[in-house]
């Protein structure tokens, strides 16, 4: 076998690389439109935000989220995995009861089902059917992990009747957990009307320390409010029912 002309080889292997990192980004881009509509914004000019948190219920912390948004009347929506709802039921319980929307961010969160079709479907209908019998309703609205829009995946949120939601991420190392101080200041120059800010009450369906995100949470509605913020959930600032 000859040896790839170097010119060419690398020009080629310059190509797919330019191929990859443009599927990727349709594929995960939290604004890519490529394979269909992946709404991450309302459409008003109105300062109001969704605050969004993803990879619940894990505990002790999504309990300490819920005590800091209710003691400022701040509605949420959480996008929670059904293995973790089926851990913590009664958090889940919660979410609803205390006035925050509850949808869908699958079954199980694991990368490898992402690889095919069936599979797909399994985690956007296992993660609603878990979610529905643990709280009594059935979400519409479905986050995927990682914010994975392939066709497929599209596929399986439109077969569940659900309607597929991105967003904005509030700080770009949120997951890792930097110092809270330094979310809040993320947070709050990535708002804007309209926006649906994603923060992480979990690690996948892995739990997880989530200490600087709480202790964010409460500075980030004080510095937005006095900005003239409100705030509202997904399913309102998106116009879809949150529920069937
Ligand atoms: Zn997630």
């Amino acid at each position: 076998m000859t040896p790839p002309h170097p010119v060419l080889g690398s020009a080629a292997a310059a190509a797919s690389m330019a191929a990859l990192a443009l599927g990727y980004r349709a594929g995960f881009g939290a604004r890519s439109q490529g394979f269909g509509p992946f709404p991450y914004h309302g459409s008003t000019g109105a300062r109001v935000v969704a605050l969004t948190f993803d990879d619940g219920p894990n505990e002790p912390w999504t309990s300490r989220l819920l005590d800091v948004l209710g003691g400022r009347e701040v509605p949420a929506t959480f996008f929670q995995v059904g293995r973790c709802a089926q851990r913590h039921p009664d958090v889940t319980r919660r979410v609803l009861a205390e006035g925050h929307v509850l949808g869908n961010h699958s079954l199980s969160h694991a990368f490898r089902r992402y690889l095919t079709d069936p599979r797909q479907d399994e985690e956007v209908r296992g993660g609603q059917e878990v979610l529905a019998e643990v709280s009594g309703v059935t979400p519409l609205l479905y986050r995927p992990p990682w914010l994975c829009h392939w066709p497929w995946v599209l596929g399986g949120v439109a077969r569940s009747g659900s309607a597929v939601v991105s967003g904005t991420f509030a700080h770009p190392l949120e997951v890792v957990q930097p110092a809270a101080r330094r979310l809040t200041d993320g947070a709050v120059r990535r708002a804007e009307p309209g926006a649906m800010l994603i923060l992480h009450d979990g690690r996948e369906a892995r739990g997880g320390n989530r200490a600087q995100t709480v202790a964010a949470v409460g500075p980030l509605v004080d510095r937005l409010r006095a900005r003239g913020y409100t705030f509202t959930t997904v399913d309102r600032l998106l116009g879809v029912p949150a529920y069937r």
